[in-house]
């Protein structure tokens, strides 16, 4: 059975970050969640992809015009997923609560479950993050190896050249899988989650079927061939599934991020924060292109010791998470670049599907983390 697990009692660094963030807000006079922007961002982001699937099934005539159309809506879908409904399921989307929620559901939309998102996403990865046996996020066994403390099986030595073929097939289980998986075992991964309520479980459904019939339903009416079809859906889902897992990927499964073990008496060795910024990795900073499309999540450790501020702040908000990172000797991990990132990604994946032995977090904890009681949460 998996020990509760057990953070340190939050360290003086943890403390002064959130005096600093909280002292920049009022200074500056801002708000934490996205305002304006965020409204502004979400109506093109919508309209990209509402255009791109109308021009695909009621315009496109030649393949290579439906190729484009198809490509297009899998970014698009993606852009939803990075900027609009995961600010919602964080409620940093606005103050208001039905605005988070409305937001949130666009997740429903596009094939996915907003109530089993919150339990894997918001509850187990957030917290627990890279811990092996507890973040579903780096399970993906027997496929791939992503933690030394996972098994090795002979396969895995090629996993940096086929782990982008699985990628793809990442929303087709996520949609028509995962969430069924769930539901039934009342689990996500090993951890127990609640049941959803009625409203919730209507909505996971009514999801399903109005994602199924947009990718299925309305192209048959129209009178596009099954094969057509099933032939897009599948370029939908390499283009969607492969942008969703190597933002994820580029952050949590680099050379630069650690793994961790469940430790036998449940008792995690770093504090809550530090555990973050050593399992979190920041890639492309500055870049505003792929800091617009990936909702922010190239500012990943910003976005995990602060989730509940919208991602439009996140680029104030490195300079002053890295600078009491110096100033506390803890380090700030960062890949200047998504091609860096990219490269630390399949050194990755080569030194795991090698590797035997079980490293897991090598930072001693600092002195103010000495006194190891607080719990942050238990997990299964
Ligand atoms: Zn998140």
């Amino acid at each position: 059975m998996t020990p509760k697990l057990k953070f340190p009692r939050h360290s003086a660094l943890h403390r002064e970050l959130h005096r600093r963030v909280d002292a920049w807000f009022h200074e500056s006079g801002r708000s934490r969640t996205g305002g304006l922007r965020m409204v502004i961002k979400t109506f093109l982001i919508l309209a990209w992809l509402a255009a791109s699937y109308i021009l695909l099934v009621g315009f496109a005539n030649t393949w290579w015009q439906a190729t484009l159309a198809v490509i297009s809506v899998g970014l698009a879908t993606s852009g939803v997923g990075f900027s609009i409904m995961h600010d919602g399921g964080h409620r940093s989307y606005s103050s208001r609560t039905w605005l988070n929620r409305l937001t949130f559901y666009c997740l429903d939309l596009i094939g996915g479950s907003s109530f089993y998102w919150n339990q894997k996403h918001n509850r187990i990865h957030h917290h627990y993050t890279n811990i092996d046996g507890v973040d579903e996020d780096i399970e993906a066994q027997p496929w791939l190896r992503l933690a030394p403390s996972q098994t090795l099986r002979p396969w895995h030595r090629w996993q940096h050249w086929f782990a982008w073929a699985l990628y793809s097939f990442l929303p087709v289980k996520w949609v028509l899988y995962d969430d069924f998986s769930n539901l039934v075992r009342g689990k996500v991964g090993n951890n127990p989650v609640p049941r959803p309520k009625a409203r919730e479980l209507v909505f996971l459904l009514l999801g399903k079927v109005w994602f199924l019939s947009l990718v299925f339903v309305v192209p048959l009416v129209l009178g596009h061939s099954i094969l057509a079809i099933l032939g897009l859906y599948v370029l939908f889902n390499i283009v969607n599934g492969v942008s969703m897992a190597v933002v994820f990927q580029m952050a949590h499964c680099v050379e630069e991020a650690e793994m961790v073990q469940i430790p036998a008496d449940g008792r995690l060795p770093l504090g809550w924060l530090e555990h973050q910024l050593a399992t979190t990795v920041d890639f492309a900073p500055g870049n505003p292109v792929v800091g617009w499309f990936v909702g922010g999540l190239n500012y990943q450790i910003e976005h995990h010791l602060f989730p509940r501020v919208s991602h439009v702040h996140y680029p104030e908000l490195a300079e002053i998470v890295q600078t009491a990172c110096a100033e506390y000797d803890v380090a700030y991990r960062c890949n200047p670049s998504v091609w860096q990132a990219l490269g630390s990604h399949c050194r990755f994946l080569k030194r795991m599907g090698a590797q035997t032995g079980a490293p897991v977090v090598e930072d001693a904890p600092s002195e103010s983390e000495a006194e190891p009681n607080e719990a942050v949460a238990g997990a299964a």
